[in-house]
């Protein structure tokens, strides 16, 4: 008996590349895009293993956990690492960076989170793409949490090394992910002594026996289920268009902000600025006293449909994450997470809270 799943035929090379054309079309880039085989940890560990190198000094922009990781890998790699720190209740701001650029003129390497979905800020990549620029060096941005909540322009950024999932805003399968390389970048990667070579972290391998041979060839079997899911994902997303996508991520973090002010009982915008705020994902404060997660574990037992976790760490005390991305960037949705925190929230403390108000907002906020 065949099975759907299972006793497929192979994916072929053309088909692969096809779906690299796609990619490519979504970032609007003519860099060279190559579709990796794994989460979205393996082509950041990719790039930044290949880019750092001990010599090299990297600044390491950290907006939350993913940046964090980012310069444990850079130390790793034996790379002089800066790291500018910002509240997680704000963004980097370009004057910030080229300010650390001035004092430390000898950084040639730049690690940037577009959004965090993890801390719900988002961070102005244009402007830093300029400073960067000017400065000279290799700049690599984590757009996991940003490509389909937000615009993601590589090429119009200056952006050297792109990195891609499709599990969050896009609303695709998270075991493949993708990355867009500059010439810069693989000639950086080239020079590089300590780069990953014959290793499951190597673009570089992937450039040799696939880019430069024209892409004819798979070096190993695909990982077919997941190019299969992305190539569905990219056709649903070509089908909605990446502006109504994008739209629907913007309308429904404003939604969740302005309704969760509405709703009252101390429940705030966890990131103070909504230009600040990422489309992808809403963090909310709770009121002093509330755990957070508590208060998300009432709120999911009423639907655990909902897409609400507490924040990671020593945030899970204060921080409640509406992550409102993919198929979830919807009204009903929003209004549904509201009215759920809304309910646990008033079973939990004396402060009363307004679900009408909040709906309100919501629907008023979505348009
Ligand atoms: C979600 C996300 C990733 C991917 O990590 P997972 O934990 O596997 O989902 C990488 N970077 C950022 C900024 C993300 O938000």
């Amino acid at each position: 008996m065949t099975h759907p799943l299972l006793d497929l035929a192979p994916l072929t090379a053309g088909r692969f590349a096809a779906i690299e054309r796609r990619v490519a079309t979504l970032l609007a880039t003519e860099q060279d895009v190559l579709i990796t085989q794994g989460e979205a940890l393996l082509p950041l560990e990719g790039c930044i293993r290949s880019g750092a190198r001990p010599g090299s000094t990297a600044l390491n922009v950290i907006t939350g956990p993913y940046g964090q990781t980012f310069g444990d890998w850079l130390r790793d790699c034996g790379a002089t690492v800066v790291d500018l720190e910002v509240p997680f209740h704000t963004a980097v701001t370009a004057d910030g960076i080229a300010e650390a650029l001035e004092r430390n003129p000898e950084i040639d390497f730049v690690s940037l989170v577009h959004a965090e979905a993890a801390t719900g800020n988002t961070n102005p990549v244009a402007e830093i793409g300029e400073v960067v620029r000017a400065h000279g060096a290799l700049f690599h941005l984590d757009a996991v949490a940003s490509i389909g909540a937000e615009p993601v322009l590589p090429d119009a950024w200056g952006v050297d090394l792109c990195v891609i999932g499709a599990q969050k805003a896009m609303g695709g399968p998270a075991g493949v992910s993708a990355v867009s390389v500059s010439t810069r970048a693989w000639e950086r990667f080239a020079a590089n002594p300590a780069a990953p070579r014959r290793s499951y972290l190597s673009l570089l391998d992937w450039k040799e026996r696939w880019i430069d041979r024209g892409r004819t060839a798979l070096p190993h079997a695909p990982a077919q289920l997941e190019m299969l899911a992305l190539e569905a994902c990219l056709e649903r997303i070509e089908a909605e268009g990446l502006d109504t996508l994008m739209a629907r991520h913007a309308s429904a973090a404003a939604a969740t902000r302005a309704g969760a002010v509405a709703l009252g009982g101390g429940l705030e915008p966890y990131v103070h600025e909504a230009r600040d705020a990422a489309p992808v994902a809403t963090t909310l404060r709770t009121p002093p006293g509330v755990d957070a997660s508590e208060l998300v574990a009432r709120a999911l037992a009423s639907d655990a449909s909902l897409p609400l976790a507490a924040g990671g760490g020593a945030l899970a005390k204060e921080m409640v994450r509406v992550n409102h991305y993919g198929p979830a960037a919807d009204r009903a949705v929003v209004a549904s997470s509201l009215a759920a925190l809304g309910t646990a929230l008033a079973a939990m403390t004396a402060t009363p809270v307004d679900r009408e108000a909040a709906d309100l907002a919501v629907t008023t906020a979505w348009a």
